[in-house]
């Protein structure tokens, strides 16, 4: 189902009626700035690529939602500033969220004290 409408504008574009997207449609001529896009959530935070080894380094990390504009549905995604992403659905988020919180060895890696920052 497509919620568009194009009687709001915002900066330039046609605002998008999901309630969750912050793009202004149409305010460039780039297919990509069509994707749905969320305002996400960011931070700092040490990361490194899951096959690599060493203490990895700082980078804002961001979670949010898209919707690229050829999507039918939407992802939830976390990216790095070190170029490392990887987009879940909703219901892999879902699950990622209660196993970070209810796994007791990810709590307690988490809560240890020999974790890196
Ligand atoms: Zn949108």
């Amino acid at each position: 189902m497509e919620r568009w409408t194009d009687t709001d504008t915002v900066g330039g574009g046609t605002r998008c009626t999901f309630e969750w997207c912050t793009t202004a449609h149409g305010a460039t001529v780039d297919p990509a700035d069509e994707d749905h896009r969320s305002e996400g959530f960011g931070w700092v935070g040490r990361v490194r690529d899951g096959r690599s080894s060493g203490p990895g380094f700082e980078t804002d990390i961001e979670v949010g939602v898209l919707r690229r504009f050829d999507d039918s549905a939407v992802w939830i995604v976390i990216e790095t500033g070190a170029g490392i992403s990887l987009a879940l659905s909703p219901r892999a988020a879902r699950t990622l969220g209660h196993r970070l919180l209810d796994d007791p060895d990810v709590r307690s890696a988490c809560e240890s004290l020999d974790s890196v920052d």
